[in-house]
Protein backbone atom coordinates (compact mmCIF):
# COMPACT_ATOMS: atom_id res chain seq x y z
CA UNK A 1 0.00 0.00 0.00
CA UNK A 2 1.05 3.74 0.13
CA UNK A 3 3.68 4.52 2.65
CA UNK A 4 1.73 5.70 5.89
CA UNK A 5 4.61 5.89 8.77
CA UNK A 6 6.27 8.38 9.66
CA UNK A 7 9.93 7.89 11.28
CA UNK A 8 11.45 10.60 14.22
CA UNK A 9 14.77 10.45 15.68
CA UNK A 10 16.10 12.08 18.23
CA UNK A 11 20.10 13.14 19.28
CA UNK A 12 20.19 13.71 22.57
CA UNK A 13 22.83 14.77 24.92
CA UNK A 14 23.31 10.51 25.93
CA UNK A 15 22.01 8.50 23.00
CA UNK A 16 19.80 8.61 20.20
CA UNK A 17 16.29 7.01 20.23
CA UNK A 18 13.41 6.37 17.00
CA UNK A 19 10.29 6.17 16.93
CA UNK A 20 8.02 5.10 14.35
CA UNK A 21 4.40 6.37 14.65
CA UNK A 22 0.91 6.22 11.69
CA UNK A 23 -0.91 9.00 11.32
CA UNK A 24 -3.27 8.81 14.81
CA UNK A 25 0.32 9.13 16.51
CA UNK A 26 0.27 5.75 17.41
CA UNK A 27 3.66 4.21 17.92
CA UNK A 28 4.22 1.31 16.05
CA UNK A 29 7.69 0.79 17.38
CA UNK A 30 10.73 2.42 19.09
CA UNK A 31 14.29 1.45 20.09
CA UNK A 32 17.42 3.23 21.22
CA UNK A 33 21.35 2.72 21.04
CA UNK A 34 23.51 4.73 22.90
CA UNK A 35 26.75 6.39 21.38
CA UNK A 36 30.79 5.69 22.62
CA UNK A 37 32.66 8.03 20.57
CA UNK A 38 36.43 7.40 21.56
CA UNK A 39 39.21 9.95 21.08
CA UNK A 40 38.86 13.09 19.44
CA UNK A 41 35.81 15.11 18.27
CA UNK A 42 35.51 13.49 15.10
CA UNK A 43 34.82 10.19 16.58
CA UNK A 44 31.61 12.05 17.77
CA UNK A 45 30.54 12.31 14.48
CA UNK A 46 31.09 8.74 13.57
CA UNK A 47 29.73 7.24 16.54
CA UNK A 48 25.99 9.67 15.36
CA UNK A 49 26.58 8.05 11.70
CA UNK A 50 26.61 4.51 13.45
CA UNK A 51 24.00 5.28 15.85
CA UNK A 52 21.87 6.65 13.15
CA UNK A 53 22.10 3.54 10.85
CA UNK A 54 21.63 1.17 13.82
CA UNK A 55 19.02 2.39 14.52
CA UNK A 56 17.02 2.08 11.31
CA UNK A 57 18.51 -0.95 11.22
CA UNK A 58 16.71 -1.79 14.29
CA UNK A 59 13.42 -0.89 12.69
CA UNK A 60 11.44 -4.04 11.92
CA UNK A 61 12.69 -5.01 8.54
CA UNK A 62 8.58 -5.09 7.15
CA UNK A 63 8.07 -1.86 8.32
CA UNK A 64 10.69 0.22 6.70
CA UNK A 65 8.58 0.14 2.99
CA UNK A 66 6.11 2.14 4.73
CA UNK A 67 7.91 4.93 5.85
CA UNK A 68 6.73 7.99 4.54
CA UNK A 69 9.36 10.77 5.70
CA UNK A 70 11.65 10.85 8.65
CA UNK A 71 12.94 13.92 10.36
CA UNK A 72 15.53 14.24 13.47
CA UNK A 73 16.29 16.59 15.83
CA UNK A 74 19.46 17.18 17.43
CA UNK A 75 21.03 18.97 20.78
CA UNK A 76 20.91 23.05 19.85
CA UNK A 77 24.21 24.76 19.01
CA UNK A 78 26.07 21.44 18.27
CA UNK A 79 28.15 22.82 15.39
CA UNK A 80 30.23 20.45 12.18
CA UNK A 81 32.06 22.34 9.18
CA UNK A 82 32.09 20.36 6.37
CA UNK A 83 33.22 20.22 2.86
CA UNK A 84 30.58 20.57 0.44
CA UNK A 85 32.46 19.09 -2.55
CA UNK A 86 33.35 16.05 -0.74
CA UNK A 87 31.35 15.58 2.12
CA UNK A 88 34.35 15.40 4.24
CA UNK A 89 34.11 16.95 7.81
CA UNK A 90 36.49 20.03 8.10
CA UNK A 91 36.26 20.76 11.80
CA UNK A 92 34.00 19.72 14.98
CA UNK A 93 31.83 18.30 15.69
CA UNK A 94 31.63 21.49 18.34
CA UNK A 95 29.30 20.09 21.24
CA UNK A 96 26.62 21.92 22.11
CA UNK A 97 27.95 22.73 25.59
CA UNK A 98 31.39 23.64 24.19
CA UNK A 99 32.45 27.38 24.82
CA UNK A 100 34.48 29.02 22.44
CA UNK A 101 34.83 32.77 24.76
CA UNK A 102 37.55 33.73 21.76
CA UNK A 103 35.16 34.52 19.44
CA UNK A 104 32.84 36.17 21.74
CA UNK A 105 34.51 39.96 21.32
CA UNK A 106 34.21 40.16 17.75
CA UNK A 107 30.53 38.69 17.80
CA UNK A 108 29.94 41.34 20.57
CA UNK A 109 30.95 43.80 17.98
CA UNK A 110 28.40 42.78 15.61
CA UNK A 111 25.39 41.40 17.26
CA UNK A 112 22.96 43.58 18.70
CA UNK A 113 23.44 43.48 23.28
CA UNK A 114 22.23 40.53 25.03
CA UNK A 115 21.90 38.66 21.68
CA UNK A 116 21.22 34.78 22.37
CA UNK A 117 24.42 34.52 19.79
CA UNK A 118 26.03 36.32 22.70
CA UNK A 119 27.33 33.69 24.58
CA UNK A 120 30.34 31.46 24.13
CA UNK A 121 28.64 27.88 23.01
CA UNK A 122 26.31 29.82 20.59
CA UNK A 123 26.83 28.30 17.08
CA UNK A 124 28.01 31.79 16.02
CA UNK A 125 30.52 31.58 18.26
CA UNK A 126 31.40 28.31 17.27
CA UNK A 127 31.89 29.50 13.56
CA UNK A 128 33.25 32.44 14.14
CA UNK A 129 35.79 31.05 16.57
CA UNK A 130 36.45 28.09 13.71
CA UNK A 131 36.77 30.86 11.36
CA UNK A 132 39.44 33.08 12.70
CA UNK A 133 42.07 30.48 13.40
CA UNK A 134 41.28 28.06 9.93
CA UNK A 135 38.64 29.60 7.78
CA UNK A 136 40.30 32.12 6.02
CA UNK A 137 43.68 30.41 5.93
CA UNK A 138 43.38 26.99 6.18
CA UNK A 139 42.43 26.18 2.59
CA UNK A 140 38.62 25.14 3.27
CA UNK A 141 37.96 27.59 0.42
CA UNK A 142 34.25 28.23 -0.60
CA UNK A 143 32.85 24.87 -0.16
CA UNK A 144 32.76 24.79 3.66
CA UNK A 145 29.64 25.01 4.77
CA UNK A 146 27.84 24.87 8.64
CA UNK A 147 25.40 22.35 9.41
CA UNK A 148 24.12 21.70 12.59
CA UNK A 149 23.99 17.80 14.09
CA UNK A 150 20.26 17.44 13.05
CA UNK A 151 21.26 18.90 9.63
CA UNK A 152 24.29 16.78 9.10
CA UNK A 153 22.38 13.71 9.97
CA UNK A 154 19.53 14.36 8.01
CA UNK A 155 22.07 14.91 5.13
CA UNK A 156 23.16 11.47 5.08
CA UNK A 157 19.88 10.59 4.33
CA UNK A 158 19.38 12.80 1.73
CA UNK A 159 22.95 14.09 0.18
CA UNK A 160 21.55 17.65 -0.40
CA UNK A 161 24.11 20.40 0.97
CA UNK A 162 22.61 23.88 3.02
CA UNK A 163 19.21 23.14 4.35
CA UNK A 164 18.42 24.26 8.19
CA UNK A 165 15.58 25.07 10.28
CA UNK A 166 14.67 28.29 12.08
CA UNK A 167 14.88 26.31 15.41
CA UNK A 168 18.26 25.25 15.24
CA UNK A 169 19.26 28.15 13.14
CA UNK A 170 18.09 30.86 15.97
CA UNK A 171 22.05 30.14 17.74
CA UNK A 172 23.49 31.08 14.45
CA UNK A 173 21.88 34.52 14.42
CA UNK A 174 18.84 33.55 12.13
CA UNK A 175 15.96 36.09 12.92
CA UNK A 176 12.67 33.91 12.87
CA UNK A 177 10.46 37.48 13.04
CA UNK A 178 11.56 38.69 9.46
CA UNK A 179 12.58 35.07 8.50
CA UNK A 180 15.71 35.72 7.51
CA UNK A 181 19.61 36.40 8.58
CA UNK A 182 19.92 39.99 9.52
CA UNK A 183 21.72 42.04 7.62
CA UNK A 184 24.30 42.34 10.44
CA UNK A 185 25.06 38.81 10.01
CA UNK A 186 24.59 38.80 5.59
CA UNK A 187 27.30 41.22 5.74
CA UNK A 188 30.20 38.75 7.16
CA UNK A 189 32.39 36.85 5.32
CA UNK A 190 31.64 33.50 6.57
CA UNK A 191 27.98 34.15 5.86
CA UNK A 192 27.76 32.45 2.89
CA UNK A 193 28.95 28.97 4.72
CA UNK A 194 25.24 29.42 6.36
CA UNK A 195 22.61 27.34 5.12
CA UNK A 196 19.24 28.03 3.71
CA UNK A 197 16.50 27.98 6.98
CA UNK A 198 13.27 26.32 6.17
CA UNK A 199 10.24 25.69 8.86
CA UNK A 200 11.05 22.12 11.23
CA UNK A 201 9.11 19.57 9.02
CA UNK A 202 9.55 20.97 5.32
CA UNK A 203 10.18 18.51 2.84
CA UNK A 204 13.91 18.16 1.64
CA UNK A 205 14.74 15.91 -0.45
CA UNK A 206 13.88 12.22 -0.95
CA UNK A 207 16.42 9.57 0.62
CA UNK A 208 19.37 8.87 -1.60
CA UNK A 209 19.08 5.91 -3.48
CA UNK A 210 22.09 3.63 -1.71
CA UNK A 211 20.08 4.10 1.37
CA UNK A 212 16.74 3.12 0.08
CA UNK A 213 17.89 -0.15 -1.51
CA UNK A 214 20.36 -0.81 1.94
CA UNK A 215 18.02 -0.46 4.49
CA UNK A 216 14.76 -1.57 2.24
CA UNK A 217 13.07 2.45 2.59
CA UNK A 218 10.78 3.20 -0.05
CA UNK A 219 12.19 5.73 -2.98
CA UNK A 220 9.50 7.92 -2.04
CA UNK A 221 10.21 8.25 1.48
CA UNK A 222 11.19 12.32 1.95
CA UNK A 223 13.34 13.44 4.53
CA UNK A 224 12.17 16.54 6.34
CA UNK A 225 13.61 19.52 8.44
CA UNK A 226 14.58 18.97 12.20
CA UNK A 227 14.37 20.81 15.20
CA UNK A 228 16.44 21.00 18.73
CA UNK A 229 15.88 18.20 21.10
CA UNK A 230 13.99 19.97 23.80
CA UNK A 231 11.43 21.66 21.45
CA UNK A 232 11.11 18.41 20.08
CA UNK A 233 10.37 16.76 23.28
CA UNK A 234 7.93 20.01 23.57
CA UNK A 235 5.98 19.17 20.57
CA UNK A 236 5.73 15.50 21.53
CA UNK A 237 2.76 16.67 24.21
CA UNK A 238 1.23 17.48 21.17
CA UNK A 239 0.58 21.27 23.20
CA UNK A 240 0.36 23.77 19.97
CA UNK A 241 -2.43 26.07 21.13
CA UNK A 242 -1.47 29.77 22.60
CA UNK A 243 -1.67 29.16 26.52
CA UNK A 244 -0.74 26.03 26.43
CA UNK A 245 2.80 24.84 28.37
CA UNK A 246 4.82 22.15 29.26
CA UNK A 247 6.42 22.39 32.62
CA UNK A 248 9.66 19.91 32.32
CA UNK A 249 10.63 18.76 35.92
CA UNK A 250 13.79 16.95 35.62
CA UNK A 251 17.08 17.65 37.00
CA UNK A 252 16.22 21.23 36.48
CA UNK A 253 12.70 22.99 36.17
CA UNK A 254 12.35 24.41 32.29
CA UNK A 255 8.93 25.83 31.77
CA UNK A 256 7.85 26.49 27.59
CA UNK A 257 4.46 28.27 26.92
CA UNK A 258 3.06 28.51 23.41
CA UNK A 259 2.24 32.38 23.04
CA UNK A 260 0.80 35.03 20.23
CA UNK A 261 3.56 37.18 21.47
CA UNK A 262 7.69 36.56 21.19
CA UNK A 263 9.15 37.32 24.41
CA UNK A 264 12.91 37.62 25.50
CA UNK A 265 14.58 38.97 27.90
CA UNK A 266 18.19 38.25 28.26
CA UNK A 267 18.48 39.21 32.00
CA UNK A 268 16.46 36.15 32.46
CA UNK A 269 17.62 34.05 29.76
CA UNK A 270 14.07 34.19 28.47
CA UNK A 271 13.82 33.92 24.83
CA UNK A 272 11.37 32.51 21.94
CA UNK A 273 11.25 30.21 19.26
CA UNK A 274 9.21 30.30 16.37
CA UNK A 275 6.54 27.44 15.70
CA UNK A 276 4.65 28.18 12.77
CA UNK A 277 2.56 30.66 13.52
CA UNK A 278 2.54 31.06 17.43
CA UNK A 279 5.90 31.87 19.48
CA UNK A 280 7.24 29.49 21.42
CA UNK A 281 8.34 31.39 25.19
CA UNK A 282 11.42 29.36 27.52
CA UNK A 283 12.96 29.65 30.56
CA UNK A 284 14.95 27.64 32.96
CA UNK A 285 15.59 27.75 36.77
CA UNK A 286 18.06 25.84 38.48
CA UNK A 287 15.78 24.60 41.14
CA UNK A 288 14.07 21.06 40.04
CA UNK A 289 14.76 17.29 41.07
CA UNK A 290 18.93 17.62 40.83
CA UNK A 291 17.94 18.69 45.03
CA UNK A 292 15.29 16.31 45.51
CA UNK A 293 18.06 13.58 44.69
CA UNK A 294 20.32 15.15 47.34
CA UNK A 295 18.26 14.50 50.31
CA UNK A 296 16.34 11.76 48.91
CA UNK A 297 15.91 8.67 46.91
CA UNK A 298 13.47 8.04 44.59
CA UNK A 299 12.29 5.58 46.38
CA UNK A 300 11.73 7.81 49.69
CA UNK A 301 10.21 10.40 47.65
CA UNK A 302 7.22 8.05 46.55
CA UNK A 303 6.96 6.66 50.04
CA UNK A 304 7.24 9.93 51.85
CA UNK A 305 4.81 11.83 49.74
CA UNK A 306 1.77 9.21 50.47
CA UNK A 307 1.95 11.53 53.45
CA UNK A 308 1.19 14.76 52.02
CA UNK A 309 -2.36 16.46 51.48
CA UNK A 310 -1.65 18.48 48.46
CA UNK A 311 -5.38 20.44 49.47
CA UNK A 312 -3.51 21.84 52.35
CA UNK A 313 -0.48 24.84 51.73
CA UNK A 314 2.86 24.61 53.47
CA UNK A 315 4.06 27.11 55.36
CA UNK A 316 7.39 26.63 54.75
CA UNK A 317 9.32 28.66 52.58
CA UNK A 318 12.48 27.10 50.59
CA UNK A 319 14.34 28.27 47.29
CA UNK A 320 15.67 24.98 46.77
CA UNK A 321 18.82 25.22 44.49
CA UNK A 322 21.83 22.58 43.89
CA UNK A 323 24.23 25.22 44.49
CA UNK A 324 24.34 29.06 44.55
CA UNK A 325 23.45 30.96 41.68
CA UNK A 326 19.48 31.60 39.47
CA UNK A 327 18.53 32.71 36.40
CA UNK A 328 14.98 32.42 35.83
CA UNK A 329 12.82 33.58 37.39
CA UNK A 330 14.87 35.51 39.18
CA UNK A 331 18.25 36.90 37.49
CA UNK A 332 20.91 36.30 40.78
CA UNK A 333 23.85 34.77 40.47
CA UNK A 334 24.44 34.66 44.16
CA UNK A 335 21.30 33.45 45.33
CA UNK A 336 22.45 31.02 48.25
CA UNK A 337 20.18 27.95 48.20
CA UNK A 338 17.86 28.13 51.26
CA UNK A 339 16.37 24.72 52.85
CA UNK A 340 15.81 25.94 56.20
CA UNK A 341 14.18 25.51 58.50
CA UNK A 342 14.04 21.66 58.59
CA UNK A 343 11.27 20.38 60.10
CA UNK A 344 10.93 16.79 62.18
CA UNK A 345 8.88 15.59 59.88
CA UNK A 346 10.68 14.14 56.18
CA UNK A 347 6.68 14.75 54.63
CA UNK A 348 6.48 17.96 56.34
CA UNK A 349 10.26 19.14 54.81
CA UNK A 350 9.22 17.14 51.00
CA UNK A 351 5.63 19.18 51.21
CA UNK A 352 7.55 22.52 52.03
CA UNK A 353 9.87 21.97 49.48
CA UNK A 354 7.82 20.09 46.35
CA UNK A 355 5.49 23.86 47.38
CA UNK A 356 8.29 26.06 47.04
CA UNK A 357 9.40 24.76 43.81
CA UNK A 358 5.64 24.92 42.80
CA UNK A 359 5.83 28.57 43.75
CA UNK A 360 8.71 29.35 41.58
CA UNK A 361 7.07 27.40 38.71
CA UNK A 362 4.08 30.01 39.08
CA UNK A 363 6.43 32.82 39.68
CA UNK A 364 7.92 31.68 36.09
CA UNK A 365 5.07 31.66 34.50
CA UNK A 366 4.21 34.79 35.99
CA UNK A 367 7.35 36.87 35.10
CA UNK A 368 6.39 35.41 31.39
CA UNK A 369 2.77 37.01 31.20
CA UNK A 370 4.77 39.95 32.91
CA UNK A 371 7.08 40.13 30.02
CA UNK A 372 4.04 39.82 27.61
CA UNK A 373 3.51 36.58 26.85
CA UNK A 374 -0.04 34.63 26.34
CA UNK A 375 -1.18 33.90 30.11
CA UNK A 376 -1.03 30.21 30.95
CA UNK A 377 -3.88 28.43 30.69
CA UNK A 378 -3.10 24.57 30.91
CA UNK A 379 0.26 23.13 32.02
CA UNK A 380 1.32 19.48 30.97
CA UNK A 381 3.97 18.11 32.81
CA UNK A 382 7.39 16.07 31.63
CA UNK A 383 10.22 14.65 33.30
CA UNK A 384 11.02 12.55 35.97
CA UNK A 385 8.54 14.94 38.60
CA UNK A 386 5.45 14.17 36.22
CA UNK A 387 4.69 10.88 37.94
CA UNK A 388 3.71 12.21 41.69
CA UNK A 389 0.59 13.02 41.42
CA UNK A 390 0.70 14.35 44.72
CA UNK A 391 2.98 17.14 43.50
CA UNK A 392 0.60 17.82 40.37
CA UNK A 393 -1.95 18.39 42.73
CA UNK A 394 0.01 21.13 44.92
CA UNK A 395 1.38 22.66 41.82
CA UNK A 396 -2.22 22.80 40.58
CA UNK A 397 -3.77 24.43 43.49
CA UNK A 398 -0.37 26.90 42.89
CA UNK A 399 -0.92 27.71 39.38
CA UNK A 400 -4.58 28.22 39.40
CA UNK A 401 -4.90 26.29 36.29
CA UNK A 402 -5.16 22.44 35.00
CA UNK A 403 -2.05 20.06 34.99
CA UNK A 404 -1.26 16.96 34.05
CA UNK A 405 1.18 15.21 32.63
CA UNK A 406 2.26 14.60 29.36
CA UNK A 407 1.27 11.71 27.05
CA UNK A 408 4.12 11.52 25.54
CA UNK A 409 7.47 13.40 26.33
CA UNK A 410 10.03 11.54 23.86
CA UNK A 411 11.96 14.23 21.56
CA UNK A 412 11.49 11.20 18.88
CA UNK A 413 8.47 11.16 19.16
CA UNK A 414 8.42 15.34 18.42
CA UNK A 415 10.77 14.66 16.23
CA UNK A 416 8.01 11.60 14.36
CA UNK A 417 4.78 14.45 14.22
CA UNK A 418 7.59 16.83 12.20
CA UNK A 419 7.81 14.41 9.82
CA UNK A 420 4.14 13.19 9.34
CA UNK A 421 3.64 17.28 9.00
CA UNK A 422 6.19 17.49 6.65
CA UNK A 423 4.94 14.07 4.56
CA UNK A 424 1.70 16.31 4.45
CA UNK A 425 3.31 19.14 2.72
CA UNK A 426 5.74 16.69 0.15
CA UNK A 427 3.13 17.76 -2.84
CA UNK A 428 5.06 21.48 -2.67
CA UNK A 429 8.00 19.28 -3.03
CA UNK A 430 6.97 17.70 -5.63
CA UNK A 431 5.57 20.91 -7.70
CA UNK A 432 7.86 22.22 -10.74
CA UNK A 433 8.40 25.62 -9.38
CA UNK A 434 10.14 24.74 -6.31
CA UNK A 435 13.19 26.40 -5.65
CA UNK A 436 16.23 25.51 -3.96
P1 LIG B 1 16.86 14.55 33.91
O1 LIG B 1 16.65 16.03 33.81
O2 LIG B 1 18.10 14.22 34.68
O3 LIG B 1 16.68 13.81 32.65
P2 LIG B 1 14.46 13.08 34.80
O4 LIG B 1 13.41 13.63 33.93
O5 LIG B 1 14.93 11.69 34.59
O6 LIG B 1 15.71 14.08 34.91
O7 LIG B 1 13.93 13.20 36.30
C1 LIG B 1 14.73 12.85 37.39
C2 LIG B 1 14.36 13.69 38.58
O8 LIG B 1 13.04 13.37 38.97
C3 LIG B 1 15.28 13.40 39.75
O9 LIG B 1 15.99 14.56 40.08
C4 LIG B 1 14.35 12.95 40.87
O10 LIG B 1 14.67 13.58 42.08
C5 LIG B 1 12.98 13.37 40.38
N1 LIG B 1 11.96 12.40 40.80
C6 LIG B 1 11.95 11.07 40.61
N2 LIG B 1 10.89 10.51 41.18
C7 LIG B 1 10.18 11.51 41.76
C8 LIG B 1 8.97 11.60 42.52
N3 LIG B 1 8.25 10.52 42.80
N4 LIG B 1 8.58 12.81 42.94
C9 LIG B 1 9.28 13.91 42.66
N5 LIG B 1 10.41 13.89 41.94
C10 LIG B 1 10.86 12.71 41.50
Amino acid sequence: GTPDLYLGIDFGTSGARYALIDRQGAILSEGKRAYAPVGDAADWASSWRAALFQLIGDIPPARRPSISSISIDGTSATTLIVDSQTGELLAGPFLYNESFPDALPAVEAIAPANHTVCSGSSTLCKLVSWWNTSGTSGGAGSAAVLMHQSDWLLWLLHGQYGVSDYNNALKVGYDPEIDAYPSWLISQPYSRMLPSVRAPGAPIAAVKDDVCSQYGLSKECVVCTGTTDSIAAFLAARTTEPGRAVTSLGSTLAIKLVSKVRVDDARFGVYSHRLDDTWLVGGASNTGGAVLRQLFTDDQLVALSRHIDPAVASPLDYYPLPKKGERFPVSDPDMTPRLQPRPESDAEYLHGILESIARIEAKGYNLLRQLGSTAVEEVFTAGGGAQNEKWTAIRERVLGVPVRKAEQTEAAYGAALLALKGADRRVILKSPSRTC
